[in-house]
């Protein structure tokens, strides 16, 4: 039996999701056709709209499907650029679905330096904007949990700041979903994204959801689908195992349940290593998603650890799964100040719905056997 603690990287289909995904495909139909079965896919993608944002508790007029959260997250910072905001001041810890987007956008956009937690550092964010000149509107991209360290960010403080400042907020939120409950982050952020695999969604969907009044603005012509915000045929069949997905992750009691299986498990993980070899504990002294676990252990290459867990059975990733296969620092431990040795080594377990009660300890043991095999000389607790 593998034990499946990459998460954060892709979750694996929920029940819901696939029955719903099936049935949708099932049935077909172009959702912009106006025969039967296009009204039928029609009713489907309108059916899941309201799904998702019932269960967000948000309006279902704010919802754009995307093809995923890369695509929402380019769409919101295309809208953003066509308002004029300035400056634009983007977390250091954003994932590359930002990043390397806004390095192309504003090629001048200013980094917010985070701690060694990879917390978002909201005096220098407050500071910035304490200096503006006269009719300036800032932009501020922050996400709202890192996929790499799990460190949550205080949105609600960031987001006042960058309201107060007469300025707006693009919010990365795909980490947070299905993590903490979403009246913690919904109506915060003019733009918010979410991506349906991170959740145990289909890959292929994803969401934009806007506060009342903001705009999507459709930057490739083509068909008006998504009333005129995104051109392309619809891919239902995984806008409704997103949306499925969504009503059974993202609900309270879900989410509380969520939270004590897998930080049962994580904390069960962290422990056995702690105890046994001398290991960093990212994020650990700052609000953290209950599921991830990231873990320095200077001397042994994070790419050779995935490789020999994978050889143990075990699914973990090096830093981000976009950056795993290819070695390379992890640019939001560097970020965050943490030495090579550091940002070499750290691995990240994610544990989620699919965890089992053993999991985090049946993990460190692979780990510490995994090591011994690979014949690492792990610094021994002193
Ligand atoms: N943002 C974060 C924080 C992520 O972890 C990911 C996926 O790795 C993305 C954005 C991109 O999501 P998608 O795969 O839906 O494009």
């Amino acid at each position: 039996m593998r034990l499946y603690a990459d998460h954060n990287a892709t979750s694996p289909l929920r029940p819901e999701a696939r029955e719903a995904l099936l049935l949708a495909l099932d049935a077909g139909g172009n959702a912009s056709s106006v025969h039967g079965e296009g009204r039928a896919a029609r009713r489907v993608l309108e059916d899941a709209r309201e799904l998702l944002a019932r269960t967000l508790e948000v309006r279902a007029d704010d919802v754009t499907f995307t093809s995923g959260a890369t695509e929402a997250l380019h769409m919101a910072m295309e809208a953003a650029r066509s308002m004029g905001f300035s400056p634009v001041l983007v977390s250091a810890v954003e994932h590359d679905a930002v990043w390397a987007a806004a390095g192309v956008l504003w090629p001048q956009f200013e980094t917010i330096p985070v701690s060694a937690g990879a917390m978002i550092d909201s005096h220098w964010l407050k500071e910035r904007l304490a200096q503006l000149e006269l009719g300036q509107k800032p932009l501020v991209i922050a996400q709202g949990a890192n996929n790499e360290t799990g460190t949550i960010q205080m949105l609600d403080k960031i987001a006042t700041m960058a309201r107060a400042a007469g300025g707006a907020m693009i919010c990365d939120g795909v980490q947070m979903a299905g993590k903490i409950k979403s009246s913690s982050f919904t109506g915060l952020a003019d733009w918010l994204v979410l991506s349906s695999h991170k959740i145990g969604g289909p890959p292929g969907a994803g969401a934009l959801i806007t506060l009342p009044g903001t705009p999507v603005i459709n930057q490739r012509p083509g068909g008006g689908q998504e009333r005129g915000a995104r051109a392309g045929t619809e891919n239902v069949p995984a806008i409704a195992g997103f949306a499925a997905a969504a009503a059974v992750a993202c609900g309270d009691e879900a989410i509380d349940a969520y939270q004590s299986l897998t930080a049962t498990e994580r904390n069960a993980f962290e422990l056995v290593l702690v105890r046994q070899v001398r290991v960093e504990l990212i994020g650990q002294s700052v609000r953290r998603l209950a599921n991830t676990s990231c873990v320095g252990m200077a001397g042994w290459e994070a790419a050779r650890q995935v490789m020999a867990l994978d050889l143990a059975g075990a699914s973990i990733s090096a830093g981000s799964a976009c950056s795993s296969g290819k070695v390379k620092t992890s640019r939001v431990l560097a970020a965050s100040g943490w030495v090579p040795a550091i940002t070499r080594s750290a691995i990240r377990a994610s544990f989620g719905w699919s965890t089992v009660p053993g999991d985090g300890q049946r993990l460190a043991e692979l780990y510490l056997t995994a090591a011994s095999r690979a014949g690492v000389t792990l610094h021994e607790k002193v």
